[in-house]
C-alpha cells in the first residue's frame, strides 16, 4: 500500500477487534489486517446489552453503523431522558416484589450478538485484510532496531509480520501470554513472577447459565408475563432479534471466590474443574433456579437447553502494552458481567487505541508512546469497571448482608452512573492534547 506509515495486525475479530479495525479505517495511511482462530467470523448466540457510554462511541465510527444497530435492536430508543432499563426483584420468595427500577439516562440497547457482530464485520473497509482459521500462537517482537518487523506465528505452521500487533484475542488471549512473559523477562524476582501470575484467566466465582427463549412459546404460556413487556432481573431477562427470543442469563455465584477475585495473590485458588463452556440439557439449566419466585416458573417452563459458562477474569496487569504491542478487551481486562460492560469497554478501548494510532504525530518509530497515551488514559478506566462490576454482582446477590433493601437501588445506581453519565470524549480529548504536546516517549 502505498503511503502507508504502518501496518497493524489485530489478532482477534470479536467485538474489541473489528471495533478496532473499523475506527482505523478513518486513516487510510494505517493498514490494517485481522486475524481470526475461528474458521469463520462469528459469536455465541445470546444478547448483549450496550449502555449509552459505550453506544455514542459506535456512533463515532460513522458508516451509518448506529443507525443498523438501532433497526436491529429490540426496544431501543434514542433519547437522552431518563428512561427505565432494568427493574430488579427480590425473588427468593414465593411472591416477588420489585426492588427498583434501574433508570438510565438515554436506553440500554438489547441486540442479539450476532446481529451487533455482523454489523460490525459488514462495515470493515475493503482495504481491511481479514483472514480465518489463524490462531496465533506466539509473536516476536525485535528489541532492536525499532523498525523491524514483528513476526507472528500461527497453529497451522505459517507466519505473517506486522510492525504494532494487537491481542484483541479475549480471555484466553495468546498475546496476553506472550507480552506478560516479554514484561516478565524486563523485571526480575518478584515482579516477574507477579507479571507471569497475570497470564493465566482465574475462576471468578461466578457460573452463567445463558439460554434465548422463544418468546412464541412464553406467550402461549403466560401472555402477560413481564419479561415481555420489560427488561427484568430474577436472573437478567430481555427480548432481543425484534422480539423473537428473551435472553436469559441466569448466575449463581461463590461468596468467598467473588470476594477474593483481583486479589494480587491468587496462588492456591480454587480452579474450575471442566471445560470452561458446557451444555447444559434442560433440567440442569434450570436447576439452580428453581426455588425462586412463582413469576419465573413460566420461563423456566420454556427452556430448551443451555449453555454453561465459568466466568473467568484476567488479574490487572500493570500495563496494557509492550514496545509495539497492545491489548484491548477481554485480553486486558476480562471482567465479571454485572454491569454488563465488558464488550463497552472493548468498543471504548479499541476507539481510544485507533484515535492515538492515527494522530499526525505517530509514526512507526513513535508507536510505543501512543500506546503509553493510550494505556495512561485507559487503563486505570477499565480497571475501575471491573471492580464494579464486581461489587455489583455482590450488591444484587447479598444486598440484604451489606445495604439495607431500601438503599440498594439508590446504592447499585451511583455505583453504575458512570455507563450514562459520562462520556469517553474526555479521554480522546486528553489523548489528542498529549500527543500534540512535545511530551517524550515514555511517562
Ligand atoms: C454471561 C455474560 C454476559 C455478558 N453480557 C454483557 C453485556 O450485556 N454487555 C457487555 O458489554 N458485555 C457483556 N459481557 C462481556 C462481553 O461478552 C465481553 O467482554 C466481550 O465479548 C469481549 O470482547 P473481545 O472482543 O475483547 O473478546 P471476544 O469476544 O472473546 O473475542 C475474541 C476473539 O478472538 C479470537 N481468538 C481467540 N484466541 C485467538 C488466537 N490465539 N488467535 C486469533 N484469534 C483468537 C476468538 O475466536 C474471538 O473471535 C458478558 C459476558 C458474559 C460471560
Amino acid at each position: 500500500m502505498t503511503g502507508t506509515k504502518f501496518k497493524v495486525a489485530v489478532c482477534g475479530g470479536g467485538v474489541g477487534g473489528l471495533t478496532l479495525a473499523v475506527a482505523l479505517s478513518k486513516y487510510p495511511d494505517v493498514e490494517v489486517e485481522v486475524f481470526e482462530a475461528a474458521k469463520q467470523f462469528t459469536e455465541v448466540g445470546a444478547g448483549v446489552g450496550i449502555w449509552p457510554r459505550a453506544f455514542k462511541v459506535l456512533r463515532k465510527l460513522g458508516r451509518g453503523i448506529d443507525h443498523t444497530l438501532m433497526n436491529a435492536a429490540t426496544d431501543f430508543e434514542m433519547t437522552e431522558d431518563f428512561v427505565p432499563a432494568l427493574s430488579y426483584r427480590k425473588s427468593d420468595q414465593p411472591e416477588g416484589v420489585e426492588l427498583f427500577k434501574l433508570m438510565t439516562k438515554g436506553d440500554l440497547m438489547k441486540i442479539h450478538r450476532a446481529d451487533f457482530h455482523g454489523t460490525l464485520l459488514s462495515s470493515l473497509s475493503p482495504s481491511c485484510k481479514t483472514h480465518t482459521s489463524k490462531k496465533l500462537v506466539a509473536y516476536s517482537q525485535p528489541a532492536a532496531p525499532q523498525k523491524s518487523p514483528i513476526i507472528l506465528t500461527f497453529a497451522d505452521g505459517s507466519s505473517s509480520s506486522c510492525d504494532l500487533l494487537v491481542g484483541a484475542d479475549g480471555i484466553k488471549s495468546a498475546v496476553r501470554g506472550c507480552m506478560m512473559r516479554e514484561i516478565a523477562q524486563c523485571l526480575s524476582g518478584q515482579a516477574a513472577m507477579s507479571a507471569l501470575s497475570c497470564i493465566d484467566p482465574i475462576w471468578s466465582g461466578a457460573i452463567a447459565y445463558r439460554t434465548l427463549i422463544s418468546t412464541e412459546k412464553l406467550r402461549a404460556c403466560a401472555p402477560h408475563h413481564r419479561a415481555l413487556r420489560e427488561p427484568t432481573v430474577f436472573f437478567v431477562v430481555y427480548p432481543i432479534s425484534k422480539g423473537k427470543f428473551i435472553n436469559f442469563a441466569g448466575f449463581t455465584l461463590s461468596e468467598e471466590l467473588i470476594r477474593t477475585s483481583y486479589h494480587a495473590d491468587t496462588s492456591g485458588r480454587k480452579r474450575f474443574e471442566g471445560p470452561w463452556v458446557q451444555e447444559l440439557s434442560k433440567e440442569e439449566m434450570c436447576k439452580p433456579f428453581e426455588g425462586l419466585e412463582d413469576d419465573t416458573k413460566p420461563l423456566l417452563k420454556c427452556v430448551d437447553k443451555g449453555t454453561l459458562w465459568a466466568v473467568h477474569t484476567v488479574k490487572p496487569l500493570s500495563a496494557h502494552y509492550h514496545g509495539r504491542v497492545a491489548l484491548v478487551g477481554d485480553a486486558a481486562h476480562a471482567m465479571m458481567p454485572f454491569q454488563g460492560s465488558g464488550a463497552g469497554q472493548s468498543i471504548e478501548d479499541a476507539y481510544l487505541l485507533a484515535t492515538v494510532l492515527g494522530h499526525p504525530s505517530t509514526k512507526l518509530e513513535t508507536i510505543p508512546r501512543a500506546l503509553a497515551v493510550y494505556d495512561k488514559l485507559r487503563r486505570p478506566f477499565s480497571s475501575d469497571v471491573a471492580l464494579r462490576a464486581k461489587t455489583n454482582g455482590q450488591m444484587s446477590v447479598w444486598q440484604a448482608r451489606d445495604i439495607p433493601l431500601e438503599k440498594l437501588g439508590e446504592t447499585m445506581t451511583k455505583h453504575w452512573e458512570w455507563a450514562w453519565l459520562s462520556e469517553l470524549d474526555g479521554a480522546l480529548h486528553d489523548a489528542t492534547k498529549l500527543l500534540d504536546s512535545k511530551v517524550p516517549s515514555t511517562y
